[in-house]
């Protein structure tokens, strides 16, 4: 059901409709979809893919989406029930799961990543960590390898020793939200700076390298995970990236295909990160003792 709203949210935000209204119906024949036409997935396959009023195809994407959402929130439910991570950060994880998996498709389809779904990301994870800092800090706990969020602990230490986090876990909770914050936005924002100077130099035309939207998402990500997260989502989406640069034009078609955008990059970085932490971290702890 998620799912099908995101759906919504792709088509509808970034042509500034409203969300809400008017309720879904046919684009063609204007027919009103009745309750059991809008059953996730169900409802596409009952329909054999066509409007009931005019026969006009429904997209795949529709049931795709819809099954891709249930999917990746299976496996989030899966690794926080596994890691044993506090309950209360689920929603936080499942509004994240959407917010990237929107991210990605309108950045493919219109090259932008709306403000709307990035400054609400921020809003929200600032919510959460005033909310349940504990569970906020628990995500950055020592004993859990994958999770470990060094630059957090560091500042920390430095600002209010090392028990700084169990006396005010709320003051804690909320620097945590601020490092990921600035940290996801200068690591981007240096990026497209230094891209769009670079640019100059070498053509004396100006052009964006990196757009703003992507750095917001990243932002975004660090205010929900920590500066930690953010140095390994950007290495982990420029890996991705730097592969499919590499093995796209193996693929016949992918000649003349244009460059794909940054975003999805980031989306699955970000991800991999909530299904599986930080596996980076894991290697050079080597599952020994302290760091
Ligand atoms: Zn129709």
């Amino acid at each position: 059901m998620v799912g099908s709203f995101l759906n919504v949210v792709v088509w509808r935000l970034p042509r500034g409709e409203s969300l809400l209204y008017p309720p879904s119906h046919c684009p063609k024949c204007n027919h009103a979809i009745r309750p059991w036409e809008n059953i996730p997935i169900i409802s596409w396959l009952c329909l054999r893919g066509r409007c009931s009023g005019c026969g006009l195809p429904i997209s795949v994407r529709y049931p795709l989406g819809e099954s891709a959402t249930g999917i990746l929130f299976w496996i989030i439910w899966h690794q926080v029930a596994q890691r044993q991570l506090p309950i209360s950060i689920i929603g936080g994880y499942f509004f994240v799961v959407s917010a990237l998996l929107c991210a990605a498709l309108i950045d493919l389809e219109h090259r932008i990543v709306p403000d709307s779904l990035t400054f609400t990301g921020m809003g929200l994870a600032l919510c959460l960590a005033a909310g349940f800092p504990m569970s906020r800090l628990a995500l950055s706990r020592p004993d859990d390898p994958a999770a470990g969020n060094l630059i957090c602990h560091w500042a920390l230490e430095r600002v209010g020793g090392a028990d700084w986090p169990a006396r005010l876990p709320l003051a804690a909770a909320a620097m945590d939200w601020l490092l990921g914050l600035l940290m996801g936005f200068c690591l981007l924002a240096v990026v497209a700076e230094a891209g769009k100077r670079v640019w100059w130099g070498f053509t004396k035309r100006k052009r964006d390298i990196m757009g703003y939207g992507d750095v917001k998402l990243l932002a975004m990500l660090g205010a929900f995970f920590g500066a930690d997260a953010c140095i390994f989502i950007l290495l982990l989406a420029s890996v991705l990236g730097f592969l499919y640069g590499v093995l796209a034009p193996l693929f016949p078609k992918g000649r003349g295909r244009p460059s794909l955008p940054f975003a999805p990059f980031l989306a699955a970085a970000g991800f991999l990160w909530m299904a599986f932490g930080n596996p980076v971290f894991l290697l050079f702890r080597g599952g020994q003792g302290d760091f």
